[in-house]
């Protein structure tokens, strides 16, 4: 375990002007918070945190970012609390604290590769400041080395399944090469350990024959390419057991012919140094056709630059040779974090506030040449127009932004979604509109044929729960004009006395171009047809001299109409006086019409009932505002008010006086307005009149 001095001397060489203080405290806060604790491996557990901060000094992180790695784990698995972190080391460390512990929090379910793809998105969004990911893979890292003591060999494959799923390609998504291969290599020890010790009894094998093969091959390119007048550090390894049996796998590659098992890297100075080293080695050794890649001219998505190219070395030996410059081999093992470094090397400045560190990355960013590279690369921005929430099992989905539990409960199965009737998030139960969160937990509580409620049509924002919400209203809104339909007709029947058998609706149907028996009770339903109509073609002449009956109108106030209630739905207006243009929810009681409300009616704090999406329908022409004016108490104020009213159009149904003192009195004033917009202009024009002194909306 590193102590507390060579812990700050590491930072210290990389950072002169690292905060001494800070470190020192934040050692000392963790050894006495984690008291007695012991890890698997019988370690003070107070190593972890500080072996977590010592990976972190490898990538030359500023000081913030090294106390983080040392109190990682304060407040999850100490008595520790947030508070005590942010004032003893400010609010900065405390929220990079906080996004770990966050992080750590997140368990799921990893058994589908869409379900990997989502956490590992999650984690990127969650992590708002990139160091708290770098803290949490520098923490994994850590874990995995670790890995063996720990008991239970189930606890094991699910750790080692996470890395491999989740937190190697995350390391790969930012661009961390070096951290990336050890935990592949570390997770595939424990998930394939035959497989591994397959492949590490060939390389023993192989080595065996070729005496130290890599150093010989190493040494004779550094010489090969100093004779050419360049200058290059050469460095060689056998390649990671993971590697080449993830290889073989893809190529279904037989062991004997595996003669691939050594790669290189050539590091030299500048860009064109590459190319001249490249030239050499192809020169010197046949290359393997389909193996080149130049990351220089295109580099990877996620920033990543070399050149690839693999040469036949000796009649069977392949090597894999890698070409780079300094600073791009720093990047591909450090990623991000080496950007990071560089840029605070080089301008020598002190990273204290979490922005300097976003624009740097924005800068990286930035650079980025396409908007797809931009996505691979970006971590919470891109994320922002999504949200994350977990089923109570700990399955992971991934929304649009506003999502609701209705979305969610589509996006896991429509049969989830159609029996839907409420939600608990967290635990506790919300209304179904409540918009989720990144990190929700959702349950949905569900009842047996139950079917889609046609008021959800107005929140849920994915296009699964929409088409399926449509698709329910479609049906339920024909099924219902049809039973109107059919009693429209019955009663028909019965005032004209007649029965509606096939014999006499037959030759109604064909005067009336119409299919069968539903075409007409739908046709009727509709308005399309008046009772005259339909009498006259059933009974000829049977309507004579009657007067046509008036058309019917729509219940409730009938110059109004709301969507998203179905057709013959009664409803009423509230005591706050919406009008079209406000926006609007209906209230259902059991029995009673529902109660149309503007959205920020006082009333609806303490409403009990089923809340539905309404919306103003296309025909809705007016409604009854209610005004409260005060006026001067002086002769011609009411007419100068009503003049105003009527050049508006403004039909005055009621007026009450409220209140009158020696100055001033108070009226009530109900009128007719076409909509908001109408009632807008009209309040304008009262404040306009000199006698008024105010006017305003009453809403209940
Ligand atoms: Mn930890």
């Amino acid at each position: 375990m590193l102590r507390q001095y060579e812990l700050v001397e590491r930072v210290k060489a990389y950072d002169p002007d690292a905060n001494e203080d800070l470190l020192n405290r934040a050692y000392v806060f963790s050894l006495q918070a984690h008291g007695s604790q012991l890890r698997a491996s019988g370690d003070p557990y107070f190593s972890h945190p500080i072996e977590v901060a010592g990976i972190l000094t490898d990538l030359k992180l500023d000081d913030e970012t090294i106390v983080t790695g040392i109190l990682h784990d304060t407040i999850e698995d100490t008595v520790a609390t947030q508070e005590q972190i942010d004032r003893l080391f400010g609010a900065s460390v405390g929220r990079l604290v906080d996004g770990v512990t966050k992080l750590s929090k997140i368990e799921a379910q990893t058994d589908s590769e869409r379900q990997a793809e989502n956490l590992r998105k999650f984690l990127l969004a969650m992590s708002s400041d990139i160091r708290v990911l770098l803290v949490k893979l520098a923490d994994r890292l850590h874990n995995m080395r670790t890995l063996h003591f720990i008991k239970s060999e189930e606890k094991r494959r699910r750790i080692a399944r996470e890395t491999m799923d989740i937190y190697a390609p995350l390391a790969e998504r930012i661009g961390m090469y070096g951290f990336m291969d050890e935990l592949q290599e570390l997770a595939f020890r424990q998930l394939e350990p035959e497989a591994h010790a397959t492949v590490v009894a060939r390389l023993a094998k192989l080595r065996e024959g070729g005496g130290d093969a890599v150093a010989r091959i190493a040494s004779g390119m550094k010489l090969l390419l100093s004779q050419k007048g360049i200058d290059a550090e050469v460095t060689g390894r056998e390649k990671r057991p993971y590697s080449i049996w993830r290889k073989m796998q893809g190529r279904q590659m037989n062991f004997e012919a595996l003669s691939d098992v050594m790669a290189f890297r050539v590091i030299v100075d500048d860009d064109s140094e590459c190319y001249r080293a490249l030239g050499v080695v192809h020169g010197r050794w046949p290359m393997v056709i389909g193996r080149f890649k130049d990351f220089i001219s295109t580099p990877k998505r996620n920033g990543y630059k070399s050149i690839h190219t693999t040469v036949l070395h000796s009649e069977n030996t392949r090597i894999e040779v890698q070409i780079r410059t300094r600073r791009m081999h720093e990047e591909s093992e450090f990623g991000l974090a080496a950007h990071w470094a560089y840029k605070q090397g080089g301008d020598g400045a002190r990273a204290r506030e979490a922005y300097p560190w976003l624009n740097d990355l924005l800068e990286v960013l930035h650079d980025a040449a396409s908007p797809e590279e931009l996505l691979e690369n970006a971590r919470l921005a891109m994320f922002q127009d999504q949200v994350f929430a977990f089923t109570p099992k700990g399955a992971l989905y991934q929304l649009p932004k506003d999502s609701t539990p209705v979305d969610f409960a589509y996006a896991v199965h429509s049969d989830l979604g159609d029996t839907c009737v409420g939600a608990k998030v967290n635990g506790r139960v919300v209304p179904l509109r409540t918009r989720l969160v990144n990190g929700d937990q959702v349950e949905i509580l569900r009842q047996k044929r139950k079917a889609p409620d046609p008021a959800w049509e107005g929140f849920v924002v994915s296009a699964k729960a929409r088409a399926a919400v449509r698709r329910h209203v479609r049906q339920k809104t024909l099924s219902e004009s049809q039973s109107m339909g059919a009693k429209l007709l019955d009663s028909l029947g019965v005032r004209l006395k007649i029965s509606l058998d096939d014999e006499l609706l037959g030759p109604a149907l064909g005067r009336l171009k119409l299919a069968d028996r539903p075409a007409l009770e739908l046709a009727m339903a509709r308005n399309l047809l008046t009772d005259a109509q339909v009498g006259e073609a059933l009974v000829p002449g049977s309507t004579a001299g009657q007067k046509p009956r008036k058309k019917r109108g729509k219940p409730g106030p009938a110059a109004v109409s709301i969507h998203g209630l179905t057709a013959g739905v009664a409803f009423e207006l509230g005591a706050c006086h919406p009008i079209p243009g406000d926006r609007i929810v209906g209230i259902r009681h059991a029995g009673q019409p529902i109660q149309i409300h503007t959205i920020d009616c006082a009333s609806l704090a303490e409403e009990a009932g089923e809340w539905l999406e309404v919306s103003w329908g296309a025909e809705s022409d007016g409604a009854v505002a209610r005004l409260m004016v005060v006026v001067h108490n002086q002769p011609g104020a009411l007419a100068s008010m009503t003049a105003v009213l009527a050049t508006h159009n403004a039909n005055i149904v009621n007026l009450a006086l409220k209140h009158r003192d020696r100055e001033f009195h108070t009226d009530v004033i109900d009128i007719e307005v076409d909509d908001l917009k109408h009632l807008t202009t009209i309040i304008a024009a009262l404040r306009q009149v000199k006698a008024v002194v105010s006017v305003e909306r009453m809403r209940g």
